[in-house]
């Protein structure tokens, strides 16, 4: 029962898929279905590429060696940095911070803004739908300083409630740090308007980025923010490095986040200096070639364009929607409005537990995750211990959501309660 086959992408998805070498591979005899980028997407072939040809021919440390080995690969990182800071539309590459992942992004400035600017009944504004990586750095940053924790609470459908937002935002609220799409949800949450809130009480934002970026054109200066985070390896590009974009005049004012080589301008035996921004932030060697290769994934996008991805994905989470609920059982979470909703599908399917689901579908070489997804406090919410997740990226294709589909089928047959 292959609905698909009516169906017409306009993105040229076969194109996309030739670029992606992993997607050959087969599991147990049968084609990978990867379902799994919202945890970690695929790299194409030109950012591995990218990366090789690092190593082969320009592999030296960077803003040190006078010598043309250091030459092009600082040209090459620095490069990169303006390449990202075009992709997010920043002012400047000086505004674009290396780090290892969006987790450590936002400890950097829990930990560097937080550290100088929170007191004792000063109150952070969270939301019910953070990813761990943007609750535990405010958690620890509050105990620390004495301050407070708030909640936007999120309505039934898995929309934020901003109803009682008059009462959540005050003048103790000193910042307010929110996710701009949902790793369960796939929530895409009003970002302008909160920061315009925020704003009006004289907070300033932090938006996790790490669902944007990936999929969605992303415009920091259009959102208005004061921090967005994000990491390169959900978005084609490889592990190990993250980024922080923050305004230029916030970033002066902050302390190092760590101290160390390559962030200093002078150093004594008692005291230093601090290098400029982003310098003063990306303290010893930097993960050189991933950078290098997050530099080609946006060089990557950009070619698809960030429009036609995001309009690639709510095509196919359309479509998953509506196939997914077509099977008794099944309940899918977060918002049916597609509009407000990115390629991510969490569900649960009755009577059988999430990783059992997972470990079913896995041996049809269909990849998704189960868990809670590093959002406990969301299942709480939700009063479910784990959900299963199924989440797009720009390879994949209508057949794949019928896989999911077949195999879920046959999950509900293994459990007694459905069509072989
Ligand atoms: N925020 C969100 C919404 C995420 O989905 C993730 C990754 N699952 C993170 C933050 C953290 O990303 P990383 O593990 O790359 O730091």
């Amino acid at each position: 029962m292959t609905v698909s086959n009516s169906l017409k992408l306009r993105f040229d998805v076969q194109a996309v898929r030739a670029d992606f070498p992993i997607l050959d591979r087969t599991i147990n005899g049968k084609k990978l279905v990867f379902l799994d980028s919202a945890a970690s997407s695929q790299k194409p072939v030109q950012v591995i590429e990218a990366i090789d040809h690092y190593y082969r021919h320009s592999h030296a440390n960077v803003h040190r060696g006078i010598y043309r080995l250091s030459e092009e690969a600082t040209d090459g990182f620095e490069t990169a940095r303006a390449r990202v800071a075009r992709f997010i539309n920043a002012e400047s590459p000086k505004e674009i911070i290396f780090t290892r992942n969006a987790t450590e992004s936002i400890n950097l400035v829990a930990s560097s803004w937080g550290r100088t600017n929170l007191k004792s009944g000063d109150e952070i504004l969270l939301t019910e739908m953070e990813h761990h990586a943007n609750l535990v750095p405010w958690q620890l940053i509050a105990q620390e300083r004495g301050a407070k924790l708030r909640f936007i609470p999120i309505t039934e459908e898995g929309l934020l409630d901003l109803a009682e937002i008059d009462d959540l935002l005050t003048e103790r609220t000193k910042l307010v740090a929110f996710t701009q799409a949902s790793n369960v949800l796939g929530t895409l949450t009003p970002v302008r308007e909160i920061v315009d809130l925020a704003h009006a009480v004289g907070a300033i934002t932090l938006v996790d980025g790490a669902q944007g970026t990936p999929h969605m054109p992303v415009d920091v200066q259009a959102l208005d923010c004061d921090f967005y985070a994000f990491s390169s390896h959900k978005m084609c590009g490889p592990t190990g490095v993250g980024v922080l974009w923050g305004r230029r005049e916030l970033l002066e004012a902050m302390p190092p986040f760590l101290g160390g080589g390559e962030m200093i301008r002078r150093v004594e035996l008692e005291r230093s200096e601090w290098a400029e921004v982003p310098h003063k932030f990306e303290a010893g060697t930097p993960a050189i070639a991933e950078v290098i290769g997050l530099g080609a994934a946006v060089d990557y996008l950009t070619e698809l364009g960030m429009e036609a991805v995001r309009a690639h994905e709510k095509e196919l989470i359309a479509y998953a929607l509506d196939r997914l609920v077509e099977i008794p059982g099944v309940t899918v979470y977060g918002p049916t409005d597609v509009e407000v909703r990115g390629g991510v599908a969490a569900f649960s399917l009755e009577g059988a537990h999430p990783h059992d689901v997972a470990t079913i579908l896995d041996a049809d070489a269909v990849a998704v995750r189960a868990g809670h997804h590093c959002a406990m406090p969301l299942h709480k919410r939700l009063r479910l211990p784990a959900t299963t997740r199924a989440s797009f990226y720009i390879y994949n294709t209508y057949e794949e959501v019928d896989r999911l589909v077949e195999a879920l089928y046959k999950v509900k047959h293994i459990f007694g309660r459905g069509r072989p």
